[in-house]
Order: structure tokens, then C-alpha cells, then sequence
């Protein structure tokens, strides 16, 4: 190992020279939290060690990528027999056919794909295809989603249902917005309300169905069949962003648990990103052959990109499926998943902390609340002062959270009983500080 050269806290003080605030996504930057970020200098398994060498066991996983923990020996040849052969090329290669026909594969609901660099690109060209497909502008979207930062996509609900959304970002022009309607998640009257105004003029729905934005949201099953029915009934499309519980929470993603429930559940566009990408710059969109074909070449519908399809990001989103796609994969990553929770909230039993988790395969979240939340409004009542506590006592104690209330966190195939037991204690010990 390389000695240390230089703390986190003076690294973080240079970045905040060169870069806004320091980081290269906002939260990152550990403003909803406090304190200086840990500077990253390497991973491995389901631990990372920060500039000081310190470890940490990783429960953000690159927030979502790294289901097979980090520098897995697959992936890591996989990428490295890859960038041998070249870097980019702008050309079509093998392997991206073999990653669209392995993503159908998975997710029998599209019949076709487009590999982009990120869940926002793929968010927004999703979007861009639904109105071009149906010839309407008007879209639903739900408070606590996040789908990208398109700028269509940045709003927060307007003063009713009649009126539509107002930006959430300085920068976007309320003309940019004038066509997004915000609703709250899993409020079935507002939906029924907003189609019975709206309908007709919908392109789509676009919802992440178990919200990971808002830490852990599950969406009803009714909300989903409902929203399944309204669409279909309206000629709108049902678009399900699954950029964070694709091939997470199931190796089908979270479409195949609600298709349990609800018989032929499909969605008509699904988004998809980080775990597919294994780590690297790759998202992708899919859907319908009907609804695809409107994409350029072959439709009216633009998009482009210089890196879609990125030689060494196939190889290692193609080399990181192939190991979750083993049998038994998700049974176990989910058991392990399910002992963090139910450790955790037994830790926060003993000391009459009030607690609630849930978690489906290898993503999970937990609120400082006697009930598991229903919507963003219901996520933001958490404490957020001890919800603070509870973050810096774990990372003091080598157990590294999002550092943000409203994040899900993750666990990885590498995350093993010693870990989460390591993580437990540690909480159980904080807990008792609250
Ligand atoms: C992360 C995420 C995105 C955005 O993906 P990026 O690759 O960060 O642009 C979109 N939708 C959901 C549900 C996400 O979790």
C-alpha cells in the first residue's frame, strides 16, 4: 500500500478550490450530513479504504453498481481483456448485440434496447420517445422520484392538478416544465384525478417502482395495476425506471415482482443503469418494437452518443450480469440483505430507538420512524438530526452509509455474515448514544 500523503480533509480543501463545492455529484459533498467527505483511494470486496486508510465496509456500492462488490476477478479480467482491444471505437461491436440480447433476456418486457453512458441520458430520451410516440407532450412524474436531471424532469408539483409543475432547479425556464404534472407516490385519487383532467393528453407515466430516491419506497401493488390500467385505458405509455432496482432487486428487476401480483404485468418502456453497467458509464432504455422503432435511424425519434455502447463498459456490465444471472445469486444476496435489516432493527429495539426497514434483494432502507413511509412527505418527517448521529457514528465505527436521509443503500455478494455482524454491533453501540 502507498503510505499516506495526505488527509481527507486537505484533499477536500483543494477540491473545493477547482471544483463546485468540492465533488462531482452534489451528495457527495456530505452537506446534508456535515463533516468532510472520505477521498476514495481504492475497494475491494465489500470494503473501500479512503486516503488515510481507514476501511470502511461500502453500503452506497457506487449507489447501486457494485452488486458483486468491488474489483470482482470476472469483471476485473472481463475489463481488462477489453481496454487491450481498444478503448472506443464508434463503430458497432459484438458486444453490444451480446448486452442487448442478455438484457432481454432478463427483462422479457422489452423487445428491443438502446445502450446509452447514463441513467439521465436514458431517463431523458425515454421521455423524449414516449411524447414522439404518442404525438402528446404531457407526462406524470411522482414527488420523490428522481430520474436523471433533464430538465423536464426537475419539478416539484404546482399549487393543484390543474396547474403542473414548477422547476426545482435554477437554470430550467417554467416553459420547460409547463408539461410535467408532479404527483405524490402512491396516491391513488390524485392518479385517478390527474388521468380523469389529463388523459387523453398523457405521453406517459414515468415511476421508479420501489423509489430508492426517497431511501425505500415500495409502490402498492393496486398503485401499480392502477397506473397499468390508466395508461392503457388512455394510450399513455407506463415507462418504469429501473436505473436502481434493475437487475437488483431481482434478477428480473422489479418489474417480475409485480408481475407475481399482478398476471402479465408489463411496463412499455423500462430505464435501466447502474448494476448493468457493473461500475462503468453504461444505461440503456427499452421497450415495446413498436414504440422502439420510432428511434432514429429507423424513426423521427433523436438520440446519439459518442460513447453508447462503450467497448470496455459492455464487457463489464456483460461480465457482471453473467455472475448474478448464477443460480442461488439472489437468494443468498437477498438473505444477507434481510440479516443487515432485521440485525439493524433489533439494534435499534434494545435501544428503544424508533426504527423501520425494508429491503428487496440486494437494496435496502431504513427510517428513524415507527412506519414504514408511503411518500417523500412521509420520508422527510425522519429526524434529520439523529438521523445525522446515527450516519457519523457508523462511519466513526468503519460502517459507510449513504450520507443523506432520503438514499437506499446496498449490499454486494461480497458483503459477508462477519461484515454485516461488524455493522450491527457497531449500530447496536450507536443506538445506544440516541
Ligand atoms: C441513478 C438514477 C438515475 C440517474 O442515473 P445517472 O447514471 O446518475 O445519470 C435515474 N433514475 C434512477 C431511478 C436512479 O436511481
Amino acid at each position: 500500500m502507498t503510505p499516506n500523503t495526505e488527509s481527507n480533509e486537505s484533499l477536500f480543501a483543494r477540491a473545493q478550490r477547482v471544483i463546485p463545492g468540492g465533488v462531482n455529484s452534489p451528495v457527495r459533498a456530505f452537506r446534508a450530513v456535515g463533516g468532510t467527505p472520505c477521498f476514495v483511494k481504492r475497494a475491494q470486496g465489500a470494503c473501500f479504504w479512503d486516503e488515510e486508510d481507514k476501511r470502511y465496509i461500502d453500503y452506497i456500492g457506487s449507489w447501486g453498481p457494485m452488486i458483486l462488490g468491488h474489483g470482482h476477478p470476472a469483471v476485473v479480467d472481463a475489463v481488462r481483456a477489453a481496454a487491450l482491444e481498444g478503448f472506443s471505437f464508434g463503430a458497432p461491436t459484438r458486444r453490444e448485440v451480446e448486452l442487448a440480447e442478455t438484457l432481454l433476456a432478463l427483462v422479457p418486457s422489452m423487445d428491443m434496447v438502446r445502450l446509452v453512458s447514463s441513467g439521465t441520458e436514458a431517463a431523458m430520451t425515454a421521455i423524449r420517445l414516449a411524447r414522439g410516440a404518442t404525438g402528446r407532450s404531457k407526462f406524470i412524474k411522482f414527488e420523490g422520484c428522481y430520474h436523471g436531471h433533464a430538465d423536464a424532469l426537475l419539478v416539484k408539483a404546482g399549487s393543484g392538478l390543474a396547474t403542473f409543475g414548477n422547476p426545482t432547479s435554477a437554470g430550467v425556464p417554467p416553459e420547460v416544465v409547463r408539461h410535467t404534472l408532479a404527483l405524490e407516490y402512491n396516491n391513488l385519487e390524485q392518479l385517478e384525478q390527474a388521468f380523469a383532467m389529463h388523459g387523453a393528453a398523457l405521453a406517459c407515466v414515468v415511476i421508479e417502482p420501489i423509489a430508492g430516491n426517497m431511501n425505500f419506497v415500495r409502490a402498492s401493488v393496486p398503485f401499480i395495476r392502477r397506473c397499468r390500467e390508466l395508461c392503457s385505458a388512455s394510450g399513455a405509455l407506463l415507462v418504469f425506471d429501473e436505473v436502481m432496482t434493475g437487475c437488483r432487486v431481482a434478477l428480473g428487476s422489479a418489474q417480475s415482482l409485480y408481475a407475481r401480483d399482478i398476471p402479465g404485468f408489463e411496463p412499455d418502456i423500462t430505464i435501466l443503469g447502474k448494476v448493468i453497467g457493473g461500475g462503468m458509464p453504461l444505461a440503456a432504455f427499452g421497450g415495446k418494437r413498436a414504440i422502439m422503432e420510432q428511434l432514429a435511424p429507423l424513426g423521427p425519434v433523436y438520440q446519439a452518443g459518442t460513447l453508447s455502447g462503450n467497448p470496455v463498459a459492455t464487457a463489464c456490465g456483460l461480465a457482471t450480469l453473467r455472475e448474478i444471472s448464477r443460480p442461488g445469486f439472489f437468494e443468498e444476496l437477498s438473505a444477507t440483505t434481510r440479516a443487515l435489516v432485521d440485525g439493524l432493527q433489533g439494534a435499534a429495539d434494545a435501544a428503544g430507538v424508533p426504527f423501520c426497514g425494508d429491503c428487496e434483494g440486494g437494496m435496502f432502507g431504513f427510517f428513524l420512524l415507527d412506519a414504514l413511509p408511503q411518500n417523500y412527505g412521509q420520508v422527510m418527517r425522519t429526524d434529520n438530526t439523529r438521523f445525522n448521529r446515527l450516519f457519523h457514528g457508523m462511519l466513526e465505527r468503519g460502517s459507510y452509509f449513504a450520507p443523506a436521509l432520503y438514499e437506499a443503500g446496498f449490499v454486494s455478494a461480497a458483503h459477508t455474515r462477519a461484515d454485516i455482524a461488524n455493522t450491527v454491533n457497531a449500530a447496536a453501540e450507536v443506538f445506544r448514544t440516541m
